[in-house]
């Protein structure tokens, strides 16, 4: 059976795409083209002659995606000796209305593009990356997948901030929650590593990238995740500053005269750890904070007790865990910050084991104590393979 899919994530001004055999997992070519629009558009494309990178203009996601088919016909895999069976669309916000993958035709897009309000960074470059894979390859089926559709299952007490009625019912405001795909990969990986079911787990997922988010998974379901209208709230982030009181923007925009606009982007773009220590690469953060760097170090800490803060109310939210989970570039690959957050945790049965913490793998694996009540494993996320695999369970 021919399981490949194309995997699509597109950005603003990028395209991300892999090509994915959804029964493996493994990645046939991918690429990713940068600075769409600009004059210097940079494509790098990794196939089984390693990488190829070109620099030249890409005007707009659809030369984008055209730069990505001639370099499959270039440097391979041969796009028609492979047989693609579907192209699966990395999508960032689902609103209330979707909670599983969508085979994508006209009335999907609308219901995206009515959804772009509420993430208006992300859902239209999702929409362009739509629209154009259907010009390219109309005779594919392609599905949609949402970054909010695993968390669909918050109870409402979970979901509904204590505000007016009125800002739910008529503005949809509400906990929606993000990085849903790879909640759900982590979590199904975690069950299969414990040797259970996943309705049989309770987890804490913690997802520690550029973005960072934590959810607590109950029986395989998402019921409490730390992003919420919109991935701006949790956890201290790269640049994003995560949980902050919500009168900073009027105290703000009355003392420094700024436009919400600007606190906006600040507290996006200019926060988290870019806020607090200048940068946001964790590895270069990690190297000045070992060089003895105090603003390096305020980062770290704070970063790692808000994640100890989340751990000890999702622990609550359980009543019982079995895993913590750690994922995403930080989260697999920084023994401190998986110490730090879970330092001083040992009466709620959570101890780190340094040797197996320190050790380095890129195999999903437990780095717990032996006797350790609950298990605190590192496993890496496959977001691409996820939608592979729901692409591929839709469209079979
Ligand atoms: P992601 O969004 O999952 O690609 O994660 C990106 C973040 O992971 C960046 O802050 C990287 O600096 C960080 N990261 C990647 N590799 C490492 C590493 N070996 N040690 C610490 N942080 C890392």
């Amino acid at each position: 059976m021919n399981d490949h899919v194309l995997v699509i994530n597109a950005g603003s001004s990028s395209l991300k795409y892999s090509l994915i055999d959804a029964s493996s997992g493994e990645a046939a070519a991918s690429g990713v083209v940068e600075r769409i629009g600009e004059q210097e558009s940079v494509h790098r494309h990794h196939g089984p002659e390693g990488e190829a990178r070109t620099t030249q203009p890409i005007a707009s996601h659809e030369d984008a995606l055209r730069a990505a088919i001639d370099a499959f016909g270039k440097h391979g895999p041969s796009l028609d000796d492979l047989e693609i069976a579907a192209v699966g669309h990395r999508v960032v916000h689902g609103g209330a209305r979707f909670s599983d993958p969508v085979l994508i035709d006209d009335d999907l897009i609308a219901a995206v593009t009515e959804l772009v309000p509420l993430a208006p960074l992300h859902n239209p470059a999702n929409v362009e990356g739509m629209q154009v894979a259907r010009r390219l390859f109309p005779e594919l089926p392609q599905v949609a997948v949402f970054d909010t559709a695993f968390h669909q299952t918050l109870p409402e007490e979970a979901y509904t901030y204590a505000v007016p009625r009125e800002w739910l019912d008529e503005y949809g405001v509400r906990r929606y929650g993000f990085h849903g795909t790879s909640h759900a990969f982590v979590s199904a990986e975690a069950a299969r590593l414990l040797g259970r079911g996943p309705a049989e787990v309770n987890l804490i997922v913690l997802h520690l990238g550029n973005g960072c988010s934590a959810t607590a998974v109950r029986g395989g379901q998402s019921v409490d995740t730390s992003m919420g209208l919109t991935p701006l709230e949790g956890l201290v982030m790269g640049t994003r500053s995560g949980d902050l009181d919500p009168a900073v923007h009027a105290y703000l925009a009355r003392e420094a005269g700024r436009s919400l606009d600007e606190i906006d982007h600040q507290l996006n773009f200019e926060s988290g750890l870019k806020g607090l220590a200048g940068q946001n690469d964790f590895r270069e953060l990690t190297r000045r904070q070992e060089a003895g760097d105090e603003r390096a170090q305020l980062a770290f800490d704070v970063y790692c007790y808000r994640i100890k803060k989340y751990v000890g109310a999702y622990y609550a939210v359980l009543g019982t865990v079995d895993a913590i989970v750690f994922t995403a570039g930080v989260g697999q690959h920084s023994p401190a910050v998986r110490t730090a957050s879970l330092t001083g945790l040992d009466a709620l049965g959570i101890r780190i084991d340094a040797e197996r913490n320190n050790a380095s793998s890129d195999q999903a694996r437990a780095v717990s104590a032996d006797g350790s009540p609950v298990a605190v494993l590192v496993i890496p996320t496959n977001e691409e393979w996820e939608i592979a695999r729901q692409a591929i369970a839709l469209t079979a």
